[in-house]
């Protein structure tokens, strides 16, 4: 048995029910600072695990941007939640293509986890970049800015609330025994501006919300631009999209606190939303697939082809068709891309302009 599990308990028997949003917080901090959760040997894999061809067209997508931001001589490529590195260090090797950005830029890498720290080191150790790390992004010096986030906000904790005759209420993880259960405050929460809507859940992504604000405020007085991707829909939509994640299979999300991983779909519409709320303008909302194919995916792949062996080449073509496949199998379409960018930037690769309804 963890020793979260225990602690939760007694968290609960001395204070009552917690929200899901402060369950979601202390398994994921377990979880994170206590294991590599990446790869087969892992809980999940990530689209920069499967193939060097993504982070290397979004470096290609960050050059470009630092181009048309007009070339500033001191500018921070940062990362949001860096897992082992690899993102970086593929995109990095990109940017040889210029050398004026290896001479503008120095890379800041935002990542609680001490455990993964040492990873990303080693994965970048021979980049030649200056870098640094930082436990949040208010840590990140201001100015000129490139950001870029893959699955990382689908690691943040959220509130869920269950539409009842009473109202919306908080939905909490209490005790009944020894174990683990679901519940509802009784009370409904007063102001949270959606129709209520009988049975359905709604999930309040309050810690990313903060996270994109903060970073739109920057983007919008410091100049720059964040790619934002992950997995979730355009919304408003409703229910209950917790789910974790052990070893590449769905388990109960109260069974193993802090051994599994702990996520949910980003609503990307409220994402852009609240970057819009701080003067930054958004782009997209575009699935993986398309995002990946307009950027020149298949000319990529081709490339890497022509000097691979025919093994290597077949695993390029499985790559190539797992991060831009549609359906329940592959990440073409579950996935989605935006990005916000200072108000300047009218148009960014592979992206279409987004007008946001309210
Ligand atoms: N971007 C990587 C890893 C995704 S896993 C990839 O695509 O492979 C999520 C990453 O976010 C991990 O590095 C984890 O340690 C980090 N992380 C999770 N919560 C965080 C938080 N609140 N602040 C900073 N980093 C966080």
């Amino acid at each position: 048995m963890s020793a979260l599990k225990d602690s939760l308990r007694e968290l609960i028997a001395l204070e009552g029910p917690v929200t899901v949003e402060r369950y979601m917080g202390l398994c994921l901090r377990h979880y994170y600072a206590t294991r590599d959760p990446l790869g087969l040997a892992g809980d999940f894999t990530t689209a920069p695990e499967i193939s060097q061809m993504f982070g290397e067209l979004i470096g290609l997508w960050l050059l470009e941007v630092w181009n048309g931001m007009g070339r500033p001589s001191d500018c921070r490529l940062v990362e949001l939640g860096p897992g082992r590195g690899t993102l970086m260090a593929d995109l990095l090797r990109t940017t040889r293509l210029l050398p004026d950005f290896k001479a503008a830029a120095t890379v800041h890498l935002v990542e609680t986890s001490r455990s993964l720290r040492p990873k990303q080191q080693a994965a970048l150790a021979s980049s030649d970049f200056s870098l640094h790390w930082h436990d949040r992004i208010e840590d990140v010096p201001p100015g000129p800015t490139l950001l870029v986030a893959n699955e990382f906000f689908d690691a943040l904790p959220v509130r869920q609330f269950v539409g009842t005759e009473r109202g919306w209420c908080e939905r909490l993880v209490g005790l009944e025994g020894e174990r683990l259960i679901f519940g509802l405050r009784p009370e409904p929460e007063p102001a949270l501006g959606t129709p209520l809507r009988l049975g359905d859940i709604l999930e309040w992504p309050a810690a990313s919300i903060d996270v994109i604000s903060e970073l739109a405020r920057r983007l919008a007085v410091d100049m720059g631009a964040a790619l934002i991707l992950d997995y979730g829909y355009r919304g408003p939509a409703f229910g209950d999209t917790l789910q974790a994640l052990k070893a590449h299979k769905p388990v109960d999300p109260l069974e193993e606190p802090g051994e599994a991983d702990l996520t949910t779909h980003v609503d990307f519409h409220r994402l852009a939303q609240a970057a819009a709320a701080q003067g930054a303008r958004a782009h997209g909302i575009a699935t993986q697939g398309d995002f990946l194919l307009a950027l020149g995916l298949e000319a990529r792949a081709s490339a890497l082809k022509a000097r691979a062996t025919p093994a290597q080449a077949a695993d390029i073509d499985r790559a190539l068709a797992r991060l831009t496949e549609r359906g329940p199998t592959g990440m073409g379409d579950l996935f989605k891309v935006l990005a916000v960018t200072h108000e300047a930037i009218a148009a960014v690769p592979g992206l279409p302009a987004l007008s946001l309804s309210p």
